[in-house]
């Protein structure tokens, strides 16, 4: 662990990142300088943005908010980057859609409302665009000129659009057999791509040694040395969908892990939220989605262990397929600390699930939407989710990504252009 970090070519005391005060150990509570730096030098634990909010009106601030962009900038008060932050070149992601889905309500039992919140509109078509949007503007302030990440697929193609945009030359790591959806997007903007022969684990493990080797130099890995930073682009997503509550905290949340960073830092946001009077005290429950095939966290969860026991991946749900998630360990605490809990789906259930929101509500989901939708279902036949209650449920990719999982649905009918043969085909009213 000696190089957990690659010197900035800016004195990290003079950064601008407006309302973060410090890095602060997840472990020890150690605080360290702003820097790019993601490993306590005290215990090795994770480091993570600390904040100073002290002087807030909260009244304000909502207004503040409500007057900003209609992105994640609105939120710049809450973030890790500088006040201007919406005049720099950003692909700008957030403010997605809260859709109340009052047909999948329908068929799924639940009364208490229920939303989809919708990442597939982001900018790349997967809620990456948040945590690479932030990631963009530490790399500016510490003076990066390539950015790179160990990427399941959609987090290669949010990396080179962002870097795209912003002037940055980029560099970015998958597994050689992903998707074609995936491999394009993350290829057609013109920054290097490079499959590795392994999965995910393999790819992240290669990144760590790149980081501490000359031949790193100089990079900042999204989410590596830049995770800090990285991972509080996720607490957007519960900012908005309180702010699209009319500022109100939901009761149940249904959230997909990889590495569980998103999944722990919506709860970050919501406790922000609280702390700051933008909206009122109540419980709220955390619950996490795996598909069976990579479900190291859920099989923790269920087993009442607080130690993730890593997997070898075998999923079609591949942006998911993280076999030894970073934040699994935060995620049991989450779940745990809201009575929620972490549960699992097959890739048959996936798919069902796909074409579910598909027909319900006229959302194409990627797989991991699939595992979400799939779980939640679970959830609510196993009686976990209180159906009486408000429910809001995250996709967080395109299925225009991952065609494959839903390859068997095609045309219903091919036939000659005569109306007869519509009649034959028994398509008529
Ligand atoms: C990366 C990803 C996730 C989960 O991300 P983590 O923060 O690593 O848990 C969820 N959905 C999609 C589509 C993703 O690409």
């Amino acid at each position: 662990m000696a190089a957990q970090t690659v010197a900035p070519t800016t004195d990290s005391t003079t950064v601008d990142l407006g309302p973060a005060a410090a890095l602060s150990c997840r472990e020890c509570g150690h605080r360290v300088p702003l820097g790019p730096v993601f490993a306590c030098e005290e215990c090795f634990g994770p480091l993570e943005i600390a904040y100073d909010f002290s002087d807030y009106d909260t009244e304000e601030l909502r207004k503040q908010i409500e007057a900003g962009p209609a992105n994640i900038w609105r939120y710049a008060p809450l973030l890790p980057v500088p006040a201007d932050v919406a005049t720099k070149p950003n692909i700008n992601p957030g403010w997605t859609k809260l859709v109340k889905a009052d047909n999948l309500a329908r068929e799924l039992g639940v009364t208490g409302g229920l939303y989809v919140k919708d990442d597939s509109g982001n900018p790349t078509h997967s809620f990456k665009d948040r945590v690479v949007a932030q990631a963009v503007e530490a790399a500016r302030a510490f003076g990066y000129t390539t950015l790179s990440c160990s990427s399941t697929g959609n987090l290669a193609g949010a990396v080179g659009a962002a870097a795209a945009r912003a002037g940055f030359r980029s560099c970015v790591f998958i597994p050689h057999d992903l998707e074609q959806g995936k491999v394009v997007m993350a290829a057609i903007y013109g920054g290097e791509l490079v499959g590795i022969e392994g999965n995910y684990d393999d790819v992240n493990r290669f990144c760590s040694e790149l980081i501490g080797d000359p031949a790193g130099e100089g990079w900042g890995f999204v989410n590596v040395n830049l995770r800090p930073y990285y991972a509080e682009g996720s607490k957007t997503l519960a900012y908005e969908i309180c702010e699209q509550l009319g500022w109100q905290l939901p009761d149940q949340l249904v959230i997909p892990i990889a590495s569980g960073s998103q999944l722990t830092k919506v709860d970050k946001g919501l406790q922000e939220l609280i702390k700051l009077g933008l909206v009122e005290d109540k419980p709220y429950k955390i619950f996490g989605a795996q598909a069976e095939g990579c479900s190291p966290v859920s099989v923790a969860f269920k087993g009442g262990h607080d130690v993730v026991r890593p997997q070898k991946p075998n999923t079609i749900a591949k942006s998911l397929a993280i076999g030894n998630p970073a934040d699994g360990p935060y995620v049991l605490d989450v779940a745990r600390r809201t009575g929620g809990a972490v549960e699992d789906v097959t890739d048959e259930q996936v798919v069902d699930a796909i074409k579910l929101l598909a027909r319900t509500e006229g959302i194409f989901a990627e797989t991991a939407g699939g595992v979400t939708v799939g779980v939640t279902k679970k959830l609510i036949e196993n009686g976990l989710i209180d159906p009486a209650k408000s429910l809001v449920v995250l996709n967080t990719g395109d299925g225009l990504k991952t065609l494959d999982a839903v390859a068997e649905t095609g045309l219903t009918a091919t036939i000659r252009p005569t109306l007869e043969s519509f009649r034959e085909a028994g398509l008529a009213q």
